[in-house]
């Protein structure tokens, strides 16, 4: 029989994690603790740039830990610098990995990249067509070749980085490394976050994907980077750039519910307050009648708390998960695969047996581990009855904009009822959270997110897609 590459974890997953540091000494340290901390946010391949009178790069595949150690850190030895985490099948190719780097006429140029550039192609077209020689005709190399372009023409950074970002559509949050000169640059949108933090003593500033970076760092968080900004890290702080934003923002809500940190706190907003609140809503809106509330850990605890706060049933840990199972294998039967699931997760009888349980969870993509766990506790843990509540909407579009669902194919609720699911997960009853309860529980107005794969319409133009109403402010300051 053919081998299968089945997903135990079956959740989408965060295309990257981005760091930028300046410090007085001792940059590619803080970086490497600050990857750490966003390697939920990519686990394929991780890279540091520094600069120190030149570029040099440390970058391959595998965990932080794995690319780097103290040996590599130690001789990447500077003030500047920048770091990335990446998920994504684009890197198969080594030289793919991040940050992406090109020695320009301009300078060392290098760039860490979170989000996705809709219109890449079309650029790196227009750069060909123009004389330029690529080398992996990524979306990151075109980016640097019109910056060094822009630079060159006019002399002026924060001019070229806000004549580049005016050409791209997409999700952005960049780190950018331009010589000894460090940014990170936000959408228009602020799909993708991005914060800004000072370290303690005079130490320096960072940039970061998520608070939880900064924490770690010691660092205090200083404000979120506005959508459509730009931020210089200097010696002595910040030095913000309007590169022009949109009148409504983008916020994409799948990091508050399932990919940010549950200890980040996003554009204003606690994660695990937020998860809280949605699993609150969800008791609101879908009560069941049942002795425990079992979170699936650990995406669904936060929402389960909140669903036993909403629904006064006590939540208990029913389900266990065994952490030092990391990867996911090809397993070659259906045998295999039954293991692969009960290696990960395991009921705890004594919480389960004879009772009615609600399993609240933040998601479900193809509904194959929610059907396996269903059967689980069924069958090993003895639960009477199992009903699941989910933290989300039926997830039924693509992502463009920087998470790994890519196929319509591959969403359960794609063409069918929340009844037609339920059968199939074999669940006593099965609930959603709608949007609007959704975006109540968030406390965001829906025109300030991306909602796009639940509801088919995206804050940008995507060829062949709806795009939801906004206007866009054009002329920038
Ligand atoms: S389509 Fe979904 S996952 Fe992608 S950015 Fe929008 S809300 Fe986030």
């Amino acid at each position: 029989m053919g081998g299968c590459a089945f997903d135990v974890s079956d959740k989408p997953h965060e295309a990257c994690g981005v760091v930028a540091v300046r410090s007085k000494k001792d940059a590619a340290s803080y970086i490497y603790y600050a990857l750490r901390a966003l390697q939920h946010r990519g686990q394929e391949a991780s890279g540091i740039a520094v600069y120190s009178g030149g570029l040099k790069v440390k970058k391959g595949l595998g965990l932080v830990s794995d690319v780097l150690n103290t040996e590599e850190i130690s001789k990447l030895e500077s003030k500047v610098g920048i770091g990335h985490t990446y998920y994504s099948i684009k890197v198969s190719k080594p030289e793919n990995v991040q940050p992406q780097f090109l020695k320009t006429g301009v300078g060392d140029i290098a760039i860490g990249h979170n989000g996705i550039i809709v219109n890449s192609g079309i650029l790196v077209s227009k750069l060909k067509n123009e004389g330029k020689h690529f080398i992996l005709e990524s979306e990151e190399e075109a980016i640097i070749m019109m910056l060094s372009e822009q630079i060159r023409n006019t002399n002026d950074i924060p001019k070229s980085i806000k004549a580049v970002c005016k050409e791209l559509i997409g999700s952005y949050a960049f780190v950018l490394l331009i010589d000894d000169r460090v940014f990170a640059i936000r959408d228009p949108y602020g799909i993708r976050p991005l914060c800004l933090g000072k370290m303690k003593d005079g130490k320096g500033f960072v940039a970061a994907s998520e608070s939880v970076a900064l924490d770690v760092l010691g660092a205090d968080f200083v404000r979120d980077i506005m959508p459509g900004e730009a931020v210089e890290l200097t010696e002595d702080g910040f030095k913000s750039i309007n590169i022009g934003a949109s009148i409504n923002r983008a916020h994409c809500f799948f990091e508050w519910v399932y990919f940010a940190r549950a200890d980040s706190v996003l554009d204003g907003m606690s994660v695990y307050e937020a998860r809280k609140r949605i699993g609150w809503r969800l008791a609101k809106e879908a009560p069941a009648v049942a002795d425990v509330v079992v979170p699936i850990p650990d995406s669904g605890r936060a929402h389960a708390y909140g669903y036993a706060l909403g629904s006064g049933i006590k939540m208990n840990e029913g389900l266990m998960k065994n952490r030092y199972i990391h990867r996911t294998f090809i397993m070659p039967s259906q045998d295999a695969r039954e293991i692969s699931v009960r290696e990960k997760m395991n009921p705890v009888k004594a919480v389960v047996e004879g009772k009615r349980v609600v399993i609240v969870d933040d998601s479900i993509v193809r509904g194959t581990t929610m059907k396996r766990i269903v059967k689980m506790l069924k069958e090993d843990g003895h639960a009477t009855e199992v009903h699941v509540r989910i933290g989300s909407p039926p997830l039924i579009a693509p992502c463009y904009l920087g998470i790994d669902m890519t196929d319509r194919d591959q969403f359960i609720a794609d063409n069918r009822t929340v009844e037609d699911i339920r059968k199939e997960i074999d669940a006593d009853s099965l609930a959603y959270i709608s949007k609007e309860g959704l975006v109540e529980a968030l406390n965001i107005e829906k025109e300030n997110l991306c909602m796009g794969c639940v509801s088919g319409e995206y804050p940008v133009n995507i060829p062949g897609e709806r795009r939801r109403f906004q206007q866009t402010l054009e002329g920038f300051t």
